[in-house]
Parts: C-alpha cells; structure tokens; sequence
C-alpha cells in the first residue's frame, strides 16, 4: 500500500504534557528541523495538542513517529522562571507603532532584501545602524576602555567545537565546501554551468567540507586569540562582528536573518571583575535606550537551543540566571506587539578560559562574558517605534539619519 502523500496535509498530535505559550511559541520555530516533510508544526491555543503540516511526498508513518519524537524532547522545558526585568526604559515618542517596516523600507529603496536572509541597506537605514554601532562603541569606550578588535567572519570547525557550539546548535551551522581539487571534477562542475540557466552545483562527491564554517556567534572568534595569555587585570573588547545562523524557513526581514552584524563586547578576567562589567553594561545599554528614545527592557532568558538537548541546557541557564536579554518591543506581520530579543548579555564562568588556556589571577582559568548587539534588530524595532515621520524621532539621531 502507498502511503505516501501527494499533497499538503495535515495531522493532530496530542501532547504529552500540556505546554505555555513559550514552549508552544519554541516547538513552533524549531519544528522547521524536524523533517524535510514537516512544514510546520502548530500547537493548539489551550497548549495540549500540535497540529502537524505535511509537504507532499512524505511516508506519513515515519513523519509522524519523527513529529512525536520531537514534541516529547521539547515538552521536557521547565519554564515558569521568575523573569527579573534589570532595565525598563520607556519612549517619549508618543505615536503609535508603524505596521510593515520591512516593506515599507524596501518600498523606499532604503533596504533590499534577498530573500534568503540577507539584506542590503543605504540612506538613512545604514546611517541607522552605523548610528548605533558607533554610539555602542564610544560607551564602551567610556565605561569599560574597551579595546577596538576585528575577527573573520569564518571560523574553524574545531574552535566552533571548542566553543561547544555543535552540542548545542547543531542546526545553526553553516559549512563552507569547495570543489574538490581535481582537474575532472572542477571541469565538469564548470562545464555545467557555462551554459546554464540557472547556476548548477557540483556533484555532492565533488564537494569538500574540509571544517571552514560561517561564525554563528561573534565572541567565539576572539577566544583562540586569549590562549596563552593571562589577565592579572581585567580587559574588555569591543567589535563589530558578522554572524551567521542558518534559519531555515524561520527567516523573516529585518526580524530573523541569515546573516547579521553584532556589536560585541567580551570582558575577561576574574570572578569579580566579569561580574561587574556585567553590572555596568545595564546602565549601558539603558543608555543607548535613552539615546534611541525607545521602550526597552533587559531581562533573565534562555537560549533556543536544539530540542534534544533543549530541556536541560534552558534548565542550567535560567536557574544560573546567566543570560540576560535586551528585549525591545515591535510588530509582528499580523500587527501584534512582540518583544523582539535585540541582543544578550551573558556570562560565560571560566568555561572559555579552560577550553583555549587563559588564566587570571593565580593562574586560575579567567572568566569571560560578552555583550551582544543585534543591529540589524536595533533598526528594525527603532523604525518601528518612531515610524517615517521624522519629526518624531530624537533630534540626535534625526540629524544624523535623516540629515
Ligand atoms: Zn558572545
């Protein structure tokens, strides 16, 4: 008997557990990993069932045991953690949201999107998040005499393995291949193509993934460059970094890229001194805020990590409280408000210290944690909260954006 399906369908699983809208609102973006036959997977508003959307051509039988597997695995997150709220700036701009950023900014010639993740921008869009970029980096500047770095946008399998990165987000990465090195084999791939109307890939034998990836996180670069080094005194780097992380079908304008820029700021040292940069980066990033005008708040969160390891690893963060999320309020296609996760400030215990060999005070692996900036996500929620009426925006960044 055929069981293979020649349309979207659709089947309803119930739950083993019933989930909260933040389980529900996690099994939905990382149900795009469970099977190349899984559209997508819904949960029901009472958070007791999933409703499971089939592409064409999948053996029913397998997907469904697939889709259950993946509900039991992600049902397992405790959540319910007391969320603490560190920083609640609120906007002096009275208008309301402005619905449709994203479109409106590409119907403006300001912003081209690819439609794989990736945007192009100018005009006052760029001037925006260099804006941002910039003012982030003179606070750091003055708070912490942060020093300036730069990284390659790719990194080495076996540091993104140093870093854990592949226990935790394996579906994030992304492998740069090459044509294999052989005559026959670089020929046949060029051949192809020659003539062509769209571009053709090499045969998957002739490709080599030889452990070039594309840097899923900006901090990671800089730890291999710490090795050897030891930190008597507390230091602080800043950079702008180019972050890649493969989305899938989750990709969604200026909301979620592919790839992105991140203003970065790693602190090392001992216990102490990590400790209080985190503490001094709040008031930093209330700050920057301030100067945007608009509403924002930082609060404790978790990681969305793999589903099979999802559980335990949500569970370590939010009990260590050492994640906290710079959440900025904005629109979703539907119009309804989200707090868009717009950058973290993280603690890292001395877990990059042992792994690559820098040490603080008597010799002891040194502490790190690291402060990101999502730009991109800056922009989108800055349009989004002040709109395309100039007069609305704080006269220091109208001069400049609009200038
Ligand atoms: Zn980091």
């Amino acid at each position: 008997m055929n069981t293979h399906n020649h349309n979207f369908s659709e089947f309803m699983s119930d739950l083993p557990r019933e989930v909260d809208h933040e389980v529900a609102g996690d099994i939905e973006k990382e149900s795009v990993f469970v099977s190349p036959f899984i559209e997508r997977i819904h949960v029901s508003e009472d958070g007791k069932s999933a409703r499971v959307v089939v592409r064409p051509g999948a053996d029913l039988e397998e997907t469904q045991e697939k889709a259950k597997r993946f509900l039991a695995v992600m049902v397992r997150q405790v959540t319910g953690f007391e969320i603490k709220v560190f920083v609640d700036t609120k906007r002096k701009d009275q208008g309301p949201y402005y619905v449709g950023v994203n479109d409106e900014l590409v119907k403006r010639g300001w912003m081209h999107d690819y439609g794989k993740g990736q945007v192009a921008y100018s005009g006052p869009v760029l001037k925006l998040a260099k804006l941002i970029n910039d003012k982030a980096g003179e606070l750091y500047q003055a708070a912490f005499n942060a020093k300036d770095a730069h990284f390659p946008a790719m990194i080495d399998a076996d540091t993104l393995h140093k870093c854990g990165y592949f226990d935790s987000h394996p579906n994030a990465v992304t492998f740069v291949g090459n044509v294999i090195e052989d005559f026959d084999a670089i020929e046949e791939f060029r051949r192809a193509n020659s003539c062509s109307e769209g571009a053709l890939m090499p045969h998957q034998d002739h490709i080599h993934i030889d452990g070039m990836c594309l840097n899923p996180a900006a901090c990671f670069p800089c730890y291999p460059t710490l090795s050897g080094q030891s930190f008597d005194e507390g230091r602080c780097y800043t950079w702008l970094g180019r972050v890649f992380r493969y989305e899938s079908r989750n990709i969604n304008g200026l909301d979620r890229l592919y790839e992105f820029n991140v203003r970065e700021l790693v602190f090392v040292g001992d216990e102490d001194y990590v400790r209080s940069v985190r503490a001094k980066a709040l008031p930093v990033v209330e700050q920057l805020a301030s100067f945007m005008d608009i509403d924002c708040q930082v609060q404790t969160a978790t990681d969305p990590f793999f589903a099979t390891v999802s559980a335990a690893k949500k569970f370590w963060q939010a009990s260590q409280e050492v994640k906290n999320e710079i959440k900025i309020p904005a629109l979703g296609n539907d119009g309804s408000v989200k707090q868009l996760a717009c950058g973290s400030i993280n603690l890292h215990g001395n877990f990059f210290g042992k792994r690559f060999g820098f040490t603080c005070k008597n010799g002891e692996p040194a502490q790190t944690g690291c402060v990101g900036l999502g730009i991109e996500r800056w922009v989108l929620a800055a349009f989004t909260q002040h709109g395309f009426d100039e007069a609305r925006w704080p006269d220091a960044v109208r001069n400049v954006i609009f200038g």
